[in-house]
């Protein structure tokens, strides 16, 4: 069965085209800039035994709908394409921001599903009408589809009031749905069953701890299996120390800064948004660039890495007190899979904690599933590439399954 994965974003539309019979990728690729007149895609097909072709095409894409049927022209491309045609594919997986309270698990899209999307584009303001555009068209596109909404948001519907709640009036929560919602959901749960896989131990019985490090990033307790506490917040901004993210700040600064820099809302919720971080601190975002400049002697960079880490080991800690029993801590995430030193900072001197890290197996990249812990460790240490798109095709492989 043939499932093809969207994450329409507002200028952009990233599409994996998956053969679920063997998990194959069959074709990968980004429609960027849409809405400028030098729109670009860029696609990879891999057609089997034969070699990889990829093509680039750039010219005018005026809106979604154009770029998505640049995408499907390619995808049957007669010569180089992988379907026929489009009656080929059998759902369209679609990548959803926010779910708000109303979806626990992946759903069939239909107009009361949109209406509700719809309903939380408040919540979601940038992503979920970029995701709406998406489905609008590839509902138009592939009528014969099933077209099915995954959520970020969704994994940790789980989380227990106690942890979702802020101390805030409470009719801020029952007007205005100011609560934690937490986001990554997808790549969580498909990181946390593959970690139940290696452990070849039923993932209800699992209390794990997950740390996604990537351009954003997140860290969620879980508890046999459901997550009970995640550090992303009713916005993608709390917690840890993101590339252009502050993470957890006293939200008296928003006041402070407003009456000592006269800067005004906007100006407050963009800097922090996307002038803060590992960005806002050294002024790089990419962890490589931050590592080259360490060994240069910048003294801010230094700090930078030390403030996300030391974040990710506060986080570490309190999850280790929510759970009580901790099977496995894992890493993923362009980072959390790629830096072993990242990963050191963030798990270093918890020994009393039963974690233990073997510095010779951390000090490799993983390209697969790997254990770094000592054998004496109480707590297994892993670092498992995520993969957000391969986890939304199996969401949708499983709901078809469970409706026919
Ligand atoms: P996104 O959150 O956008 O999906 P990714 O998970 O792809 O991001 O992570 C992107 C980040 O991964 C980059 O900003 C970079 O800091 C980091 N990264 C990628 N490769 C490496 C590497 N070899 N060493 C350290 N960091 C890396």
């Amino acid at each position: 069965m043939k499932i093809l994965v969207i994450n329409s974003g507002s200028s952009s539309i990233k599409f994996q085209l998956l053969d679920m019979a063997d998990e194959t990728v069959l074709a990968s690729g980004l429609v960027e800039r849409i809405g400028d007149e030098h729109g670009k895609l860029a696609c990879t097909i891999y057609p089997g035994a034969k070699a990889e072709v990829h093509r680039e095409i750039d010219q005018e894409i005026s809106d979604h709908q154009s770029g998505m049927v640049m995408i499907v022209d390619l995808l049957c491309d007669a010569e180089q394409g992988v379907v026929r045609s489009r009656d080929d594919i059998a759902a369209v997986g679609h990548r959803v921001v926010h779910g708000g309270e109303d979806f626990r698990e992946p759903v069939i899209i239909d107009d009361r599903v949109i209406e509700v999307i719809e309903n939380n584009i408040a919540l979601a303001p940038l992503h979920n009408p970029a995701n709406l555009d998406g489905i609008k068209v590839s509902r138009k596109l592939f009528s014969r589809a099933a077209q099915i909404a995954v959520f970020d948001t969704a994994f940790h519907q789980t989380i227990p009031e106690k942890a979702y709640h802020y101390a805030l009036p409470y009719e801020f929560y029952e007007k205005h749905r100011v609560r934690r919602y937490g986001f990554h959901g997808t790549s969580h749960k498909f990181i946390a069953g593959e970690c139940a896989k290696y452990l070849d131990k039923p993932l209800d019985e699992c209390n794990l701890i997950t740390v996604h490090l990537g351009n954003g990033c997140s860290i969620t307790a879980i508890q046999n299996g459901v997550s009970v506490d995640t550090s992303l917040g009713m916005t993608p901004l709390e917690g840890l120390v993101m590339g252009t993210r502050s993470g957890d700040l006293d939200p008296a600064i928003h006041a402070f800064l407003h009456r000592n820099a006269g800067l005004d809302i906007e100006a407050l919720d963009r800097i922090f948004n996307k002038e803060s971080g590992l960005k806002g601190m050294c002024g790089m975002n990419d962890m490589r660039d931050i590592h080259k400049a360490i060994s240069k002697g910048d003294e801010k960079a230094r700090l930078a890495l030390e403030v996300q880490t030391y974040r990710v080991k506060k986080y570490i800690g309190a999850y280790m007190a929510v759970l009580g029993r901790v099977e496995a801590i894992v890493f993923t995430g362009g980072i959390g899979e790629n830096d072993p030193e990242v990963r050191l900072r963030s798990v270093m001197g918890l020994e009393c904690f039963g974690i233990e890290i073997d510095q010779q197996e951390n000090d490799q990249r993983a390209k697969e599933t790997i254990l770094i812990n000592k054998n004496s460790s109480g707590v297994k240490i892993l670092v498992i590439p995520t993969n957000e798109e391969l986890a939304i095709a199996r969401e949708c492989i499983k709901l078809l399954d469970t409706r026919a």
